[in-house]
């Protein structure tokens, strides 16, 4: 009790100060630093990425403190944490060239008070936000890996160790884990004095937190709206156990669509301009040359949600057959030929007939003519999915509206039989809410569970597996209070892959290994994986307190980002 209290205090102590900077901020370094808090370069649908791996940040680190070629990688095993070891390797550097003066004692002391509520500062001296950004953009425009760690050098020199930590914690994501749970939302309310609801909204409507706070500093919240082309992050749906557990929680009627086991894919359209985007907000349109086409004989323009999948007249393919779609930037006519692909839609996130298109120019502003759905229920957004006519490659998913808990099982065992791998079941009353994993859709898999977990060590194979890095400790994300962006450790697996991923794979654990411990070897945690297992138990083997029996890795999850792994708390829930 007594902790809760000590840690909404610290939380809305928190909020205050992430308010007053941004207060404090003009419009255009408003609008970079609430994207930097957001643990991005550039917000989350801008596709540019800085391509800087760990490898690159440790030896610029190393480079701009002219430390050793170990230091970064002795530092990071004290914390475990990127942007501290580059802090502590940069303040070694301050503290050798000015041993004990003011200054290096006052950057130690910003940074303890500022570790857990991280205000963006930007030093006093030394580059802007935007100017930083800047940097960023140059980054991404650097054409060699060795130029990027240049520039990289260049941008570390003119900024002092605590900027530099942000700006590693920024570079590889960490501060979206710290920053959940709406901090950044609630500051931005405080800070412009707008209801945080509004707030809220905005953000979920455009996917642009930084345009988001400089529409609130406006007054102009109800302003943001999805653009065409512009992916908002696709709403989530919660894990559930069983049908009884369901029925509980929704009540009846229930919606129950199938679960496709495909790609997540939003698909955006304004006449002949089709994208595609992974729930990652990559533009994946590339890949799939077919669907895009198909879709382009569409009358209608907006933005719909749903699945890419392998599909032959009509009939969806199994989810290994996709794989071979996976990472080619362009399928050849062979491949188009031998895995056909389509897409399932399951919503409508924006729809054609907002306001008119600009006469006097013909050249509407796509953005101007969508109007958003988000808000109205899912009954009333799937009406219009249905109204749709569709071409040959996009169909509408299987729906059922079960009343019992039988009836859902029933669905459940339909839906395993038409080969997919469950039910999505949702609130028809609920409105879209992107990025939200809340409890109005609720995902039923297989009888045998998975979780998505972090690669965090790897090990060398036995027998066939000789030489191979194929043994994987994973974990998941600790969600628990006051440890939110840690990892814990909750199994290891044999790698359940294929010969060539893992070949893959071991290239990849190779060039991203932190720390070697004989045939172990501590990695950058960045990969994820799905693991199959067929329960969870309590266990003292790993630090999440559980551990899994018979657990395989299912397959890998390109497109997840560690953020986005399991958490403690499903683990938790599994082995209730
Ligand atoms: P998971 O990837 O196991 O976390 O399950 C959630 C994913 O299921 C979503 O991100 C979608 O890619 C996928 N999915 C398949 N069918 C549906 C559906 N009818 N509604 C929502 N998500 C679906």
């Amino acid at each position: 009790m007594a902790s809760g209290v000590a840690a909404t205090s610290r939380t809305s102590e928190k909020v205050a100060n992430l308010a007053a900077y941004l207060r404090s901020l003009d419009p255009e370094s408003l609008e970079v630093a609430c994207v930097f808090l957001t643990g991005r370069p550039f917000p989350a649908s801008d596709p540019r990425s800085t391509g800087v791996g760990w490898a690159a940040v440790q030896e610029a680190v190393e480079r701009a403190a002219g430390a050793s070629p170990r230091a970064f990688g002795e530092a990071y095993d004290r914390s475990s944490d990127p942007g501290r070891a580059a802090f502590e390797v940069l303040s070694a550097r301050e503290t050798r060239e000015r041993a004990a003066t003011r200054e290096a004692a006052s950057i130690a002391d910003r940074a303890a008070a500022d570790e857990r509520a991280p205000t963006g500062r930007s030093p006093d001296t030394g580059p802007s936000l935007p100017e930083v950004q800047a940097a960023f953009a140059s980054i991404v425009d650097a054409r060699r890996p060795a130029a990027r760690v240049d520039r990289l050098v260049d941008l570390f020199e003119r900024l002092d160790p605590l900027a530099v930590m942000y700006v590693v914690k920024v570079l590889s994501g960490d501060l979206r884990i710290g920053l959940r749970g709406g901090l950044l939302e609630s500051a931005i309310a405080d800070a412009f004095d707008r209801p945080l609801a509004d707030v809220q909204r905005a953000v979920m409507a455009s996917g642009d937190v930084g345009e988001v706070a400089r529409l609130a500093r406006d007054d102009r919240l109800g302003d943001a709206r999805p653009t065409l082309f512009r992916p908002l992050l696709p709403m989530l749906a919660s894990p559930a156990t069983d049908a009884a557990e369901i029925v509980a929680r929704l009540g009846t009627p229930l919606w129950a669509e199938d679960k496709y086991d495909g790609i997540r894919a939003q698909l955006h359209k304004a006449g002949t301009d089709v994208r595609l985007y992974s729930r990652d907000l990559h533009d994946i349109g590339g890949q799939f040359p077919d669907v895009v086409d198909s879709a382009r004989e569409m009358a209608w323009d907006g933005v719909l949600d749903g699945e890419l999948l392998a599909m032959a007249e009509g009939r969806i393919l199994p989810f290994a057959r996709l794989q071979a779609r996976l990472g080619r930037k362009e399928p050849d006519a062979e491949v188009l030929a031998t895995v056909p692909a389509g897409y399932v839609a399951f919503d409508v996130i924006a729809a054609g007939g907002g306001e008119p298109a600009d006469a006097g120019t013909g050249a509407a502003d796509p953005s101007a003519r969508v109007t958003p759905l988000l808000e109205r229920p899912l009954l009333e957004r799937r009406a219009v999915l249905e109204a749709l006519r569709l071409p040959g490659r996009i169909v509408v998913g299987h729906l059922e509206h079960p009343a019992t808990a039988g009836e859902l099982d029933a669905a459940f065992d339909a839906a395993r039989a038409r080969g997919n791998e469950g039910l999505v079941v949702k609130d028809p009353a609920s409105g879209y809410t992107p990025g939200r994993r809340g409890l109005a859709w609720l995902k039923l898999k297989k009888a045998l569970a998975t979780l998505d977990c972090v690669v965090v060590g790897v090990e060398l194979g036995h027998g066939r597996r000789h030489g191979v890095l194929s043994d994987y400790t994973f974990a998941v994300r600790d969600d628990r209070p006051g440890h939110e962006g840690e990892l814990v450790t909750v199994g290891k697996a044999y790698s359940g892959l294929t010969d060539a991923e893992i070949a893959d794979m071991t290239r990849w654990f190779e060039a991203h290994t932190l720390q070697r411990h004989g045939r172990y070897r501590l990695v950058e945690p960045s990969v994820v994986v799905e693991v199959a297992f067929d329960r969870v138990q309590r266990s003292a083997r790993h630090a999440s307190g559980y551990a899994m029996r018979f657990p395989r890795i299912a397959r890998l999850r390109p497109d997840k980002r560690p953020a986005e792994a399991d958490a403690l708390s499903s683990v938790a829930a599994l082995a209730s």
